[in-house]
């Protein structure tokens, strides 16, 4: 395996030495053809996303597909301006001087996707390294099989070996290709798997991108309107069977609302799923046995309030609502990743605070308030990815928010421009011309320095 992979990450050294992907132009055709190749596989991809995660057509296009077109149009439509060499002022001591900036790719790059928006979160950071004019090798998730497949046919129907190559196989494969020289490594899946990436990339100083889960607190005080607060957090709680990263982990309601609040979410519920869900064409499924398994344990022994209901075999776990009222019990150790929500009351304020910080840094923080102002100063005051006021997940929509997480929860952001600046070096350089010398800078100083001084104090 170690040969064949070598030979791959060979051709493209090879393909980037040959400054094939440095003309602009290139780029953006690939782009093109990359956009048209998703659209004439559009029912493929749903189906595949259909029979990994028991996606429905209209989450899989909202989701994974439309997400892709809109990073694809936003790279065509600016990439000559991100790709421009940008003139900046020169600085007094460099007079005179010409002064610019260039956006210049890496090289090679790594990227290793997880299972839970398999095609979305292969297609996007790839979107922006191309742009950036950087080769992508994708390795995607072992888990979502079917995705993977779809993922290989139209990339290399696309693109050559060298520009961009998908290599498929588990965390062996992934972990051999970590121990290559890279330019850059992307990486989105779990914190621990994420420390062992940092950690190989470490040996070559190879910058990297970790897009890691986190356990999202979600806040709602007693001034929030409750129908629509359920409605949202059902929504971004539920939606892929709570397999996001940016799902809300975890309630923490005002005691005072609390009960209306849960029957609110029950409603919203039976509104969006139905009584059975199992027999919803909307619900989807999780990824896999072992998940199944997981989330079946982290619920043994709980107050369930509403739902509770497994079937290993089909892979079906109801959305389940679970009372909590102390931080022990195991739902409340890790991410939970799937269709289970705990519910912590509060009656003072403070005590929010100290379970915000038991789980800093995540990747979202949520809270739902008609106070905005109480809002902003909340979300102001803790350090987390990306977030929101009164909603849940919407924040990932707009490629102008930059997409990533802190300390625990990542490091790095994309989405839209961020992306290509990811993969990009800006280098700077100036140019000076021959003719004239001024002698400041060259010793001995005697006045010089007075000199200095005095102008820099009129500047
Ligand atoms: P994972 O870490 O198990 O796997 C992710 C990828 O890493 C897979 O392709 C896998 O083959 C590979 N891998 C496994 N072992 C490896 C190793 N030793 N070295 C290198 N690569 C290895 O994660 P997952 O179960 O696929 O995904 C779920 C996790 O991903 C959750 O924690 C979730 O929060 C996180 N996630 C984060 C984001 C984000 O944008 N921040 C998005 C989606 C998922």
């Amino acid at each position: 395996m170690d040969n064949t992979l070598k030979t791959i990450i060979d051709n493209q050294k090879d393909y980037f030495d040959s400054k094939k992907t440095i003309d602009v132009s290139f780029r953006i055709a690939l782009l093109k053809s990359l956009k048209i190749e998703i659209e004439q596989n559009e029912n493929e991809i749903q189906k595949a996303l259909n029979l990994d995660l028991g996606k429905s057509v209209g989450e899989s296009y909202l989701t994974e597909i439309a997400f892709v077109y809109t990073e694809i149009k936003i790279a065509l439509k600016n990439i000559k301006r991100w790709t421009k060499r940008r003139s900046v002022r020169s600085s007094l001591l460099n007079f005179p001087s010409s002064d610019y900036i260039i956006a210049e790719p890496y090289g090679n790059t790594l990227h290793i996707s997880p299972w839970n928006y398999p095609f979305q979160l292969s297609i996007a950071p790839l979107i922006g390294a191309v742009a950036a004019g950087n080769t992508v090798l994708l390795k995607p998730s072992e888990y979502s099989l079917n995705t993977s497949a779809i993922l290989e046919k139209i990339l290399s129907k696309v693109f050559d070996d060298g520009f961009v190559k998908v290599v498929q196989g588990g965390a062996d494969v992934a972990s051999k290709l970590c121990d290559f020289k890279w330019d850059y490594i992307f990486f989105t899946g779990s914190v621990n798997v994420g420390k062992i990436v940092a950690k190989k990339a470490a040996k070559y100083l190879t910058p990297v991108t970790l897009e890691l889960g986190g356990k999202n607190p979600c806040v709602i005080d007693e001034t929030a309107s409750l129908k629509v607060t359920a409605k949202r957090i059902v929504w971004g709680k539920f939606t892929n069977c709570g397999q996001t990263c940016i799902a809300p982990d975890f309630l923490i309601v005002d005691n005072k609302i609390k009960s209306n609040l849960i029957e609110e979410i029950k409603n919203q519920l039976v509104n969006t799923y139905g009584e059975n869900p199992i027999e919803s064409n909307e619900y989807g499924r999780i990824i896999n046995v072992k998940h199944m398994n997981y989330l079946s344990s982290l619920i043994e022994g709980e107050k369930i309030i509403f739902g509770g209901n497994v079937d290993i075999e089909k892979k079906y776990f109801q959305p389940t609502l679970i009372e909590i009222d102390n931080l022990n019990s195991k739902l409340m150790e890790d991410e939970i990743f799937g269709p289970i929500l705990p519910i912590i009351g509060y009656d003072d304020f403070k005590d929010v605070d100290k379970i915000i910080k038991k789980y800093s840094h995540p990747l979202a923080l949520y809270i739902f308030t008609k106070n905005i102002n109480f809002g902003r100063k909340f979300l102001e005051s803790y350090p987390f990815g990306g977030g929101a006021i009164n909603d849940t997940v919407v924040h990932v929509a707009n490629d102008r928010l930059p997409f990533g997480g802190i300390g625990q929860s990542g490091m790095g952001k994309y989405h839209g421009e961020s992306t290509f600046k990811t993969f990009s070096h800006y280098k700077p350089y100036l140019s000076k011309p021959l003719w004239i010398d001024p002698p400041l800078r060259y010793p001995p100083f005697k006045n010089k320095i007075n000199f200095l001084k005095s102008l820099l104090k009129r500047i």
